[in-house]
């Protein structure tokens, strides 16, 4: 569910018209809700309450300060796999002791950061960075709180580049030499074991492969106990997915994981932490574009938009599928036509869609992706010398534009020419 909805033909996001920021702000921008990510946020807490949990949102989703300010406000943790997100969940309010630092290629500059600026615990994804967080954090006199990343050899059936859980993967340890990995994590000077991690992949559309996961999380915490360690945390990842075409079966709900979970690992006396992205931020965005052209070609019509790859790149490069609707609601049983909708640029990947039906349109006619909070904005790139796409926040009857497009000016103004050029 979300809250892009169309009111007397016009599509608002919560009660503001689309079409009413597009005058202001100018096309393409990214436009989300805030009663979309709250509701989001809300579903997955108490999908997992009465067990004692943190819903950490994974910013590499969707890291503008003004949502991640939203969801820090809610109570949420956040999952950072960078110093640069570290350092927007801290600008955005997050204390510490709420933040999760994940990936695979965490530099000591990235510890020293996290470990100076108070964090909740690293997440370890291999022996070698075991002993440099080690190292680091010894020599600072500080103690790292972690959880090694185990991968337990699942099949996610999702999208290949986006399938983290199986063996041949990058990521994690895997789930078979966890316990001598973990008797040497506690032999290390500066490390602390709180507990587990694993994350197997994203847009996961039914919870088996999760279950499975799970359950042989709860094996190993018992035969890490047994080896002597304090397991009290237990980190489920994210990667549960949304639906992204109306006609979709629809993905697990929040619910029904939360309940997967409590099947699987409730009994552990564990705090239970998960790193949900796409599922809080995903349906609570969209990008608005206008039609520049309508072109007629020889087999085929086009329709020429202003958004292009760089500002959304999921078709491209995951193939992705985005519903596309017009601001203006087609009449009941309007004639459709089939178009190929593309932007302007120079690489036959800018195709947003072949052959969708959309009602009639003209030059200048308004249309929304749906579904494209998460990996939108925070994808978007320069390609092209097409200023970064702005994105704005809706709240109830008001609007605020949370980063506004850069001038040309400002764009040409980060280049450099030498003196002795
Ligand atoms: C990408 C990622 C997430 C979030 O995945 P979603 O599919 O957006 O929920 C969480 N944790 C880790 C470690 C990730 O890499």
């Amino acid at each position: 569910m979300d809250h892009f909805l169309y009111k007397n033909g016009a599509l608002h996001a919560e009660d503001v018209a689309i079409a009413d920021i597009a005058a202001q702000v100018g096309t393409p921008f990214y436009c989300y809700s805030t009663a979309t990510l709250t509701r989001h946020y809300q579903l997955f807490t108490e999908a997992l309450s009465p067990l004692p949990h943190l819903v950490c949102f994974a910013i590499k989703s969707l890291s503008n300060l003004a949502v991640l300010k939203t969801l820090a406000d809610l109570g949420a943790g956040m999952d950072v796999v960078s110093a640069g997100e570290y350092l927007r969940a801290k600008a955005a309010g997050v204390p510490g002791d709420k933040i999760v630092f994940s990936g695979v290629g965490k530099t000591r500059e990235e510890m020293q950061l996290a470990l100076t600026g108070g964090i909740r615990q690293f997440n370890v994804e291999s022996e070698p960075e075991m002993r440099a967080l080690s190292q680091v954090a010894h020599g600072l006199g500080l103690i790292a709180p972690i959880t090694i990343r185990v991968n337990p050899d699942v099949d996610a059936k999702t999208h290949e580049k986006i399938s983290t859980g199986k063996k041949g993967d990058k990521f994690g340890i895997p789930i078979s030499r966890a316990r001598e990995v973990y008797a040497e994590a506690a032999s290390l000077p500066g490390l602390e074991v709180v507990g587990i991690d694993v994350h197997i992949g994203s847009q996961l559309t039914a919870l088996e492969p999760f279950e499975t996961a799970y359950l042989k999380v709860a094996e190993l915490t018992h035969a890490l106990r047994a080896d002597g360690h304090n397991i009290r945390r237990l980190d489920l990842g994210g990667g549960l997915g949304i639906p992204y075409a109306r006609d979709n079966s629809a993905p697990p709900l929040p619910m029904e994981y939360g309940e997967m979970v409590k099947r699987t690992v409730g009994d552990l006396g564990c705090e239970i932490e998960i790193e949900p992205g796409r599922l809080i931020s995903g349906n609570a965005g969209i990008m608005v574009s206008s039609v520049i052209y309508v072109k007629e070609g020889e087999d085929r019509d086009f329709l020429i938009i202003d958004a292009a790859m760089n500002d959304l790149v999921r078709p491209a490069m995951y193939g992705a599928h985005h519903d596309i609707i017009p601001l203006i609601e087609a009449e009941a049983g309007a004639e459709q036509r089939a178009f190929d909708i593309v932007g302007p640029i120079c690489e036959s990947g800018d195709t947003f869609a072949k052959g969708r039906n959309m009602p009639p349109l003209t030059e200048g006619a308004l249309i929304a992706f749906r579904s494209a909070g998460a990996y939108g904005a925070v994808m978007a790139s320069e390609y092209n010398s097409r200023p970064l796409v702005p994105e704005v926040l809706v709240r109830g009857d008001h609007f605020a534009v949370i980063r506004a497009r850069p001038t040309f000016d400002e764009m040409l103004s980060r280049d450099t020419i030498p003196e002795w050029l």
